[in-house]
């Protein structure tokens, strides 16, 4: 089987502004999410950031991704309305989303969704169990009853997002919030999921079961169908219709 290709997206601003964020994460977040994707195997993997021209998602890099990674936060408001339909279009033609952690604001994500898709949220570095309540769901695959992390960013309900076509995991956390941590969605003939961990202080990004969810997010996401909007008037029925009397 071939390669998914992936395209890694990161708004690439913590890392090159704060010291510590930067010593977390030496490649961007997104050279240690696309580093778990190597080793997965079976996917191709790049990388894309707010700084480059085009947001480095030029036509040809959208048209040629199979799932497409987002992650961004502090400048959501940058990224370019005529990016943010390119991707979209893109989606709704069969290409995959997986939108992470503070991604819930970004532009992309809201315009699919439709909905604010604003959160409660509290950073004291509590605990956070994510469990797992659809096993048979691929992206769940591999993973036991739950998973742990020990230090991380709370996000609470409630979520302001449409009812998940599939609701995967959920996020209990040791302040006592809970929230709907993978969330998989349809739009047109793409497949998006919203996975909640990744904050930016924390090495979420180097975890066993996120690196496993990412890859499974990705194969599960991968598309089945790429098929331009098209909207005819098909003159000529494919079976003859009598004339009206
Ligand atoms: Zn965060």
């Amino acid at each position: 089987m071939a390669d998914i290709k992936v395209t890694v997206w990161n708004e690439f601003r913590h890392e090159k502004k704060n010291e510590q964020i930067g010593k977390l994460y030496p490649k961007g977040m997104h050279g240690a999410i696309a580093e778990g994707l190597k080793k997965a195997g079976g996917f191709t993997v790049r990388t894309a950031t707010l700084d480059e021209p085009e947001h480095g998602l030029t036509q040809k890099v959208v048209d040629s991704t199979d799932v497409m990674l987002w992650w961004g936060h502090t400048a959501h408001g940058e990224v370019k309305d005529e990016i943010v339909q390119r991707v979209k279009t893109r989606v709704l033609e069969g290409m995959g989303l997986i939108v992470l952690h503070s991604g819930h604001f970004s532009k992309i994500f809201r315009a699919l969704l439709g909905t604010n898709c604003s959160l409660k949220w509290r950073e004291m570095g509590e605990k956070e169990r994510i469990w797992v309540i659809e096993p048979s769901h691929p992206i769940a695959e591999g993973l036991g009853e739950y998973f742990e992390l020990p230090h991380t960013e709370m996000y609470g309900e409630r979520f302001d997002i449409p009812q998940p076509d599939r609701l995967v995991f959920v996020s209990w956390f040791q302040g006592g919030d809970v929230f709907r941590s993978g969330c998989c969605f349809e739009r047109g003939h793409g497949r998006i999921f919203y996975f909640r961990p990744g904050h930016e202080t924390y090495p979420v990004f180097y975890d066993e079961n996120v690196r496993r969810v990412i890859a499974n997010a990705c194969r599960w996401a991968a598309p089945r169908i790429i098929k331009k909007d098209a909207c005819p008037n098909v003159k000529e029925p494919l079976d003859p219709v009598p004339a009206e009397e």
